[in-house]
């Protein structure tokens, strides 16, 4: 059993700069699986409540899991928990590319982060050992920069690389981790890195992986494939479209459903949205798809010597998610912005989501008279619309300059800062800034976003079936249950460590039958929920014990405003409705009227309160 793990964590203190190796017990194994589980585990019973985000207790867990680095398909992805310093409660966040990979051919299942370095460093783990190895050199430096220069360091032709730019130095509070050509883009990991003085961490390994049942994993493998196989031929199918032309390819239809919010939420439609669509993009510029590790559906686009009005850049993506955040949330109709804005964010290393919502808040409040319109020095004005606001902001933020300073602790410290009432309209819950959708329209986006110990996330959220019309988007009745739901389930795959898009279409079975075969457990359906729901309520706990209780399962006030072009045959939010929404989840997952787990359901989970 457990051929396929390295049964070993890496510690790597900054503070002593010294690095140790621990095994990992397989009763441990067994019951938290690996990335997600492994990483909340680890975090939740080392890291205090109370430690400071940015401060030296607080730690890194970067973790994969039993199907790293096998044949099985959408199992490219690499998971890193921490306190967020956005929320100050626990963060996971993932991304794929090829790093997974790496670290699997290490041996480690698990490299912990801890300490703070006394000047800025990158750390080395390869064939040869772990290296920490000063570099003031590269204070400063785009992210791409530093991944060059410590893949020459190590010598090593298969290194892969994760690192931090100007915003996770500066400790902007969303800044991210990017991974290549891959972001860990949620809730400022680039912070916590920034804050820790480690620029990057590169990672090769010689190691291969070996699983439990060979045969019965290459049936399971062949299983999945199918399943992608045939889900990507239909004419229909989402992965299908994001293998074409990218994440961007869903807009049109959420523009018809009028749930793109458009102009910080006071619009549900974007006039312009086929200009910034992932196919108006694919189609005027350069593109090339790209795939992570082992992949079929390969969602992701690089677009190359794009001629901007800024110069010439290469840059991938722009994502869905990006194409809201810094498109039509600041009503910006112009691709050209959207991918220079994307460059940057990849430049400088900060999420894209928490960087647009931020932004479009400035713009909301220089309309409403509570920022000056010439707070950017009086050209460009900080006006919805403007690219060159926009673009001006990003390099405000990322330096800490001017209101980019206040806007670099989010928008929930930001309006704390401005006042005049701009919390009502700040899209935030507990700290982190809304993703792509609109609670006003989708009551599972208001449940998730209101109930993820994220924050304002989107990753476990009946998204497709309320699009699709499987359900009705302004429907109550069952909708906490099947959100509770899909957060248990995504948590499950996400210890294996899956793509967030195989749920989409790979039945629970058959993410079962992976594990099983790869690892020589005997998993069933229920208990790698019941797993997922563990995990939920352990980041809970946490959460609660850092003072992030009921009082913030909520949403800001502009979700219950009325937007000026809401669809007449359509249901606003009302208040009535997400208390029913909230009492009906707290009563699913067994929690408390005040949203506390209960003795009785953390017993029948293996859980303790403390
Ligand atoms: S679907 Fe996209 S993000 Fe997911 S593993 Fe494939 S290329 Fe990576």
């Amino acid at each position: 059993m457990f051929e396929c793990y390295g049964k070993k964590l890496l510690r790597i203190d900054l503070s002593t700069r010294s690095v140790a190796e621990e095994p990992l017990r397989e009763p441990f194994i067994e019951r938290w699986i690996g990335g997600m589980g492994f990483g909340v585990k680890l975090f939740t019973n080392e890291v205090p409540a109370t430690a400071d985000p940015l401060g030296p207790a607080n730690r890194i867990y970067i973790s994969v899991g039993p199907l790293t680095g096998t044949l099985a398909p959408l199992f490219a992805q690499t998971c890193i928990v921490t306190k967020s310093p956005l929320t100050g409660g626990i963060i996971n966040t993932y991304a794929g590319g090829h790093l997974g990979g790496s670290i699997k051919a290490t041996g480690y299942d698990v490299i912990a982060i801890e300490g703070q370095a006394d000047g800025l460093v990158y750390v080395l783990v390869t064939p040869a050992g772990v290296r920490i190895v000063d570099c003031p050199e590269l204070a400063g430096t785009p992210v791409r920069t530093a991944e060059e220069a410590v893949k020459r360091a190590s010598g090593t032709e298969d290194l892969h690389t994760l690192g931090i730019g100007l915003a996770g130095e500066n400790c902007v509070r969303y800044a991210s981790v990017i991974s290549e050509t891959r972001a860990f883009g949620r809730g400022g990991v680039g912070a916590v890195f920034g804050s820790k003085n480690l620029k990057a961490l590169g990672v090769a390994g010689i190691g291969d992986v070996r699983v439990a049942d060979p045969e019965g994993f290459s049936v399971a493998v062949g299983e999945a494939y199918q399943t992608f196989q045939e889900d990507l031929a239909q004419p229909w199918s989402l992965l299908g479209s994001f293998g074409r032309v990218g994440t961007g390819s869903g807009m049109g239809l959420i523009n018809e459903k009028h749930a793109l919010a458009t102009r910080h939420h006071r619009l549900t439609r974007f006039e312009q949205a086929e200009q910034i669509s992932g196919q108006a993009i694919a189609e005027q510029y350069p593109t090339r798809p790209i795939a992570c590790l082992g992949c079929q559906v390969h969602c992701g686009m690089l677009h190359r010597q794009v001629k901007t009005k800024w110069g010439e850049i290469w840059t991938r993506g722009p994502e869905y998610e990006t194409t809201y955040s810094l498109g039509s949330l600041c009503f910006n109709d112009d691709p050209e912005v959207l991918l220079k804005a994307n460059d940057l964010a990849e430049e400088y290393g900060m999420d894209t989501l928490s960087l647009g919502v931020s932004i479009a808040f400035a713009m909301e409040c220089a309309e409403r008279g509570i920022l000056p319109r010439d707070a950017l020095g009086g050209d460009p004005v900080l006006e919805f619309g403007n690219p060159g606001a926009t673009i001006r902001l990003i390099d405000m933020i990322a330096h800490r300059d001017g209101v980019g300073d206040m806007l670099a602790e989010g928008v929930r410290r930001a309006s704390r800062r401005v006042g005049s009432g701009s919390d009502a309209f700040a899209l935030e819950v507990k700290g982190m800034e809304f993703a792509a959708w609109m609670p006003e329209r989708m009551r599972g986006i208001a449940v998730t976003f209101a109930t993820s110990n994220r924050g304002a996330c989107h990753k476990r959220a009946p998204i497709g079936m309320e699009l699709m019309d499987v359900i009705p988007m302004d429907g109550i009745h069952g909708r906490a249950a099947l959100v509770a739901d899909i957060q248990n389930k995504v948590n499950a795959i996400f210890t294996l460590v899956a793509c967030r898009f195989a749920e989409f279409t790979l039945p629970l079975e058959q993410f079962v039958a992976l594990l099983n075969t790869a690892t020589g457990m005997n998993y069933t359906e229920e208990r790698f929920m019941g797993l997922g729901e563990a995990i939920w309520n352990l980041e809970r706990l946490y959460n609660l014990a850092a003072g992030i209780d009921g009082s913030e399962d909520r949403l800001p006030d502009i979700c219950f405003q009325v937007p000026a072009d809401f669809p007449a045959d359509a249901k606003p939010l009302t208040r009535e409705d997400f208390a029913t929404l909230l009492d009906d989840y707290y009563s699913t997952r067994g929690w408390d009227g005040q949203g506390r787990p209960t003795p009785e359901r953390l017993a029948a989970l293996g859980l303790r309160a403390s």
